[in-house]
């Protein structure tokens, strides 16, 4: 906790309601289902390797990143985890076969690759001792992922290829979260089953198999096949009112008053003097700017923040660095806390003022804000 005023912008994490949720969802999950979670993109802006020491300490099984350097900054802080690497690029290969990293591999081409690779890669001197990858399947996100009709050849590569091993195949889900595309989903579910059948007939042996993320999870736990993968959830965030009854959200981003003024009807505040006061009153000028993750889209009176129980909306543009806020009527003293989004003017709502999803605000959040852990 902060205990003194000041002008640190930051975001809170409440790892009490960080490991509810963790425990909540594990709840759901058979004794025997493993558990990867997802700490891409900064931990989802919570700060990764914080969140996976926490994660190594309560027993995840598997970290996902998405990129080489995001798991090779998880090692080099010490981390022991087994991590998946969802998205890496062929030039890395090299550097996440030495950090002990496992590619996700995603189409004929990037096996050939990989494999070229591990014919000179240095790191890899014993070929009895094969390196993990894990086979993604596109049952019909059309993002990344291997297609039905490509499988034959995929398995006949492995086969010649013994130096790798499937540790897992899994695919990815395009609307876990939208009850009226269940039906999509059941396909999805149909698909992968006979794929990764096929492969598994083909190879000889068996791996893990996952398809859902957080809602997936949720909403379909009878498809957690040997491993889920857990993101958004984590954090306390769900699209459907039962779970967001449930879960609880981790994050809440405070700032503290840099300047109080008292302005006159009609005088106006900010670039292009696009903020007008409606009535005499105060403002007041908080730390935090779209340089921050907090959107322009935001300003004049499109969100309202927290002080002193009240909530304040937004006057004129918002700038790089700073914003004002029409205070009128609430009592407040310049270094008092104010919250930009929390309990009473929800992280929900901040996604759709600004016409985004929760993700977004939450892996825009920028990297000069301090995190703070309790
Ligand atoms: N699996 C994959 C392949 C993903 O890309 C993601 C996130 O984007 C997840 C799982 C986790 O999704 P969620 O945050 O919705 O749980």
């Amino acid at each position: 906790r902060l205990q003194e005023k000041g002008h640190n912008s930051t975001l809170e994490v409440n790892l009490n309601y960080l490991i509810d949720n963790l425990n909540y969802f594990k709840s759901i999950l058979n004794s025997n289902t493993k558990l990867m979670i997802m700490v891409k993109a900064f931990s989802y802006g919570n700060g990764t390797h914080e969140i996976a020491n926490i994660l190594e300490y309560y027993r995840a099984d598997y970290l996902a990143v998405a990129y080489t350097d995001e798991g090779i900054a998880l090692r080099n802080q010490g981390i022991a985890l087994p991590i998946m690497v969802l998205n890496p690029e062929p030039q890395s290969f090299d550097s996440l076969i030495r950090h002990q990293l496992e590619a996700e591999i995603y189409s004929l081409r990037n096996l050939r690759l990989f494999l070229e690779n591990l014919d000179r890669n240095t790191y890899f001197q014993d070929p009895n001792q094969a390196v993990k990858i894990h086979l993604k399947m596109d049952t019909g996100m059309r993002r990344l992922g291997f297609e039905q009709e490509q499988l034959d050849e995929l398995v006949e590569l492995l086969k010649a290829n013994p130096q790798v091993k499937v540790a897992s195949v899994f695919s990815h889900l395009a609307a876990s979260d939208e009850q009226e595309k269940d039906d999509f989903t059941q396909l999805q579910f149909e698909r992968f089953n006979t794929m990764t059948a096929k492969i598994e007939r083909s190879l000889g042996y068996s791996f893990l198999k996952h398809i859902l993320n957080s809602s997936g999870i949720l909403r379909f736990p009878d498809q957690q096949f040997d491993m889920v993968r857990l993101g958004i959830g984590l954090y306390g965030i769900s699209n459907t009112p039962e779970h967001k009854a449930i879960l609880k959200p981790v994050n809440r981003l405070i700032a503290h008053i840099s300047q109080i003024k008292h302005l006159k009807k009609g005088e106006t505040v900010g670039y292009g003097r696009r903020g007008v006061m409606p009535t005499d009153g105060t403002t007041a000028t908080i730390p935090i700017g779209y340089a921050d993750g907090f959107s322009r889209l935001l300003g004049n009176g499109n969100w309202q923040i927290e002080v002193n129980g009240k909530l304040a909306p937004t006057i004129g543009s918002i700038c790089m660095d700073m914003l004002m806020i029409d205070i009128t009527g609430i009592e407040a003293e310049e270094g008092d806390e104010v919250v930009i989004f929390g309990e009473n003017n929800t992280i929900y709502d901040l996604a759709k003022a600004r016409n985004t999803i929760p993700y977004e605000v939450l892996t825009d959040i920028g990297s000069r804000l301090k995190r703070v852990f309790y």
